[in-house]
């Protein structure tokens, strides 16, 4: 089966791939993605336990961008960094 990996590489790579269904937590849609990709490999490993697809990827990006930029989000994991160097 010839299909282009969706996983958020962006890399589209018409190979033989063997593609696993998995469902978007946020709206609900099914898509297909590599199983070969780091994505599905996460997955399968029990590292994440849930799947957002593209379209909510972004619009979660675009969000946390934008708290970013208006200064309301402080970023906690970046503040650890910086105390744990002094
Ligand atoms: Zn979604």
């Amino acid at each position: 089966m010839k299909a282009p990996c969706l996983c958020y590489n962006g890399r589209k790579s018409y190979r033989e791939v063997i593609l696993v269904k998995v469902k978007c937590v946020l709206c609900d849609i099914i898509e297909n993605i590599d199983s070969n990709c780091l994505q599905a490999k996460r997955l399968r490993n029990r590292r994440i336990h849930m799947y957002i697809c593209k379209t909510c990827y972004a619009r979660v990006e675009k969000n946390t961008n934008e708290r970013h930029a208006s200064g309301n989000f402080k970023l906690y994991r970046e503040k650890k960094k910086k105390n744990h160097l002094i």
